[in-house]
């Protein structure tokens, strides 16, 4: 190397960057490489370590920029030392940060002019392939990573997956479905960017628990994520998912919510795929919303069986309903101090293939998927059509309760498609009542306030139906301004033990109700000192096998002829 000429165009330097020709996206491969090809140039540049320092606000791509790493390659031989008098380079990053490039040489080494001209080159260059390195990693980053909470995303997540499932270590993995509870209430009370932001805590937390190089948590959109765990951290994590604290400071204010979640568990099988991993996963976690289950369900093989039948139940609910048969039953109410019949609660029933198929087997699964709404307005029609039967009979029908789905909350006009129905059939309000459950979600409780108000301005009675099952009951009681309460079955299953705890409850809340000039009645009443109990609290109407079971509509007009129970 004699001159300037001769370093920068050097075989070994051609040979060294020709190297690089391969597409790397990542900085750290870049630098194994550079490294590898090191001694092509070794001669004529001796070079101890070079330092790539980057400095950028944070962005997306690198929400916590104190986790950048600095590159550091060290290029001479341990027994060499590095000296001091490096030369130093500066350059501006494409997001707002810069890019330091030093240089050291061997310890008491000093390059000369030319040497320094060609360090330059060098330098340059580097900061061009490193620029280039940086970008693609940003890139692949978008391609695998939900930069809202940095978990990966669903293709990082499977990417990851097809990984262990090629090396036949997946069967030591165990999948997790998980979902925030109540996250709607949350997002509700903070905003949306803090929700965003205590969703973006939530997975680092998780996070914080898991290997990085073996582990991994995907966010699959919403507050639902899926993780990878290894079958030794299994119960750690699940400890941690019973409650993560989340502190938030959104308006000046700090708060701290401690986040439950709903987890679905399903330790992996030799030989398992992609997609054999996350839906047992996710078929355990469906078997956390029934009532009873509770918030942490292990996947089970017979849960696939419950899958497939509600699969059919969707598959044929359109038929069926053309077909007309679902079929309306009525339940007797009765007075409590007279025993007299004063109306009925219509019950639909599903006739197939000559077996009748019980409503818990199929209103479930109408309900996730919204058909629902379709078969209450089927049901509140041939109500309307009885009735009308009825009338023109000469009997005397009293009022019908309808059990309408909380999904109707949803939709502006449910109101609207009631009054229509009834003025179709020519059929006066106060024959008509409409049931509703208990709200479980502050989101439907404004929703159910504005649509009993509007009923109410109709003329229709409605009721709240399970009372005493959700968690807002006594909210309920002081802001909605409904006319019957129908207390849960549940109070009364304890009723003859020795505890009295149940007595005392349902006996202030009959006195609650009637002091709110609300009507109270009791569900599936099966013995008469059931009823004899409910009599002496004043309860004023009750419903029940020991009167009558849901009955068919031919069964049902001899009670209308004969309203008396002798009980
Ligand atoms: P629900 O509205 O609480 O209805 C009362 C349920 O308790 C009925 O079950 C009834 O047969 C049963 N029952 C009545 N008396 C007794 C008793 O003394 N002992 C016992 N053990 N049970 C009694 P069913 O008919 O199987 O209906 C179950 C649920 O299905 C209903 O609970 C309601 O939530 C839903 N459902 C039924 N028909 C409709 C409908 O047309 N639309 C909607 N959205 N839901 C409906
Ligand atoms: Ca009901
Ligand atoms: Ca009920």
């Amino acid at each position: 190397m004699n001159n300037e000429h001769d370093v920068l165009c050097s075989k070994g330097l051609r040979e060294f960057f020709s190297a690089f020709n391969d597409d790397i996206n990542n900085p750290y491969k870049l630098a194994d490489k550079f490294k590898e090809n090191y001694h092509f140039i070794a001669d004529e540049l001796p070079i101890a370590r070079i330092v790539l320092h980057i400095e950028a606000p944070s962005s997306i791509f690198e929400p916590d920029p104190s986790k950048r790493r600095d590159i550091d390659m060290l290029l001479c031989s341990e027994k060499d030392e590095v000296g001091t008098d490096s030369v130093e380079f500066q350059h501006p990053t494409g997001d707002n940060g810069f890019a330091k490039i030093v240089i050291y040489p061997l310890k008491g080494y000093k390059w000369n002019e030319q040497q320094n001209h060609a360090l330059k080159f060098l330098e340059q260059m580097l900061y061009l392939l490193f620029g280039r390195a940086r970008l693609g990693s940003m890139m692949n980053k978008t391609f695998i990573i939900d930069f809202l909470t940095g978990a990966a995303n669903v293709k990082g997540f499977a990417a990851f997956t097809e990984i262990l499932v090629k090396s036949g270590q997946i069967s030591k993995y165990t999948s997790v479905f998980m979902n925030i509870k109540n996250f709607n209430y949350i997002n509700r009370t903070v905003g949306a960017k803090e929700g965003d932001s205590i969703l973006r805590k939530y997975v680092e937390i998780i996070s914080n628990k898991l290997n990085p190089e073996e582990e991994i948590i995907g966010r699959l959109g919403g507050d639902n994520f899926i993780l990878l765990i290894k079958n030794e951290n299994v119960e750690n994590i699940l400890k941690l998912l019973q409650c993560i604290r989340i502190e938030s400071s959104a308006n000046d204010f700090k708060q701290i919510f401690e986040v439950r979640s709903r987890v679905g568990i399903y330790p992996i099988k030799a030989n398992d795929h992609f997609s054999d991993i996350i839906n047992p996963a996710n078929i355990a976690f469906q078997q956390t919303r029934k009532p009873g289950n509770g918030d942490f369900v292990w996947y089970k093989d017979d849960m696939i069986a419950g899958i497939m039948r509600s699969k059919e139940v969707s598959l044929l609910f359109p038929q069926a309903i053309a077909n007309k048969e679902f079929v309306v039953y009525y339940q007797p109410k009765v007075t409590l101090s007279n025993n007299r019949l004063c109306g009925c609660e219509a019950l639909v029933r599903w006739f197939r293939n000559g077996k009748v198929v019980p409503p818990m087997d199929f209103i479930p699964t109408l309900e996730r998927e919204g058909s629902i709404c379709r078969l209450d307005f089927y049901v509140l029609e041939q109500v309307c059509m009885d009735l009308k039967m009825w009338l023109s009979k000469g009997m005397k029908p009293f009022c019908v309760s309808v059990n309408f789905s909380k999904a109707h909350l949803r939709h502006s006009d449910f109101a609207d498609e009631i009054i229509g129905i009834l003025k179709k059939y020519d059929i006066e309000s106060r024959y008509i009542e409409v049931e509703l459950t208990e709200s479980s979600s502050y989101e439907d409780y404004d929703a159910l306030r504005n649509f009993i108000h509007t009923m109410k301005e109709n003329g229709i009675c409605t009721s709240i139906d399970d009372f005493g099952t959700g968690y807002s009951s006594l909210n309920l009681l002081k802001d909605i301004d409904v006319d019957i309460i129908k207390l849960d079955k549940s109070f009364l299953d304890n009723l003859e033990s020795d505890n009295r705890a149940d007595e005392i409850v349902i006996k202030h809340i009959v006195g609650l109700v009637s002091d709110l000039n609300m009507n109270i009645i009791a569900e599936g009443v099966e013995t008469s000192s059931q009823a004899d109990f409910l009599r002496s609290v004043h309860c004023d109407m009750a419903q029940g096998y020991l009167f009558d079971r849901p009955l068919p509509r031919e069964e049902f007009e001899k009670r209308l002829l004969d309203g008396v129970y002798n009980i």
